[in-house]
């Protein structure tokens, strides 16, 4: 995954170091007895956040969640 380096969103410094993964569409196969069939799953791009910001001090957990990174359903 390519890394990459986001603004802070608290002091809007460069601080952020984050992998960044693209939307993709994969194909699966799943396999019965005999048939096969394919599936698509879809998934949507993200920011996986690696660390807080040295400049602001703020926590990873609290840039991610500023972010609007929560797990979705929290
Ligand atoms: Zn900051």
């Amino acid at each position: 995954m390519p890394e990459t380096i986001l603004y802070c969103p608290f002091c809007q410094k460069q601080t952020i170091k984050a992998f960044h993964r693209p939307a993709y569409t994969g194909v699966g196969r799943s396999r019965g007895s005999g048939q096969s069939s394919t599936y698509s799953t879809h998934h949507e791009d993200e920011y996986i956040i690696l660390n807080g910001c040295s400049d602001c001090g703020k926590p990873i957990n609290e840039v991610r969640e500023k972010m609007g990174f929560k797990k979705k359903g929290s």
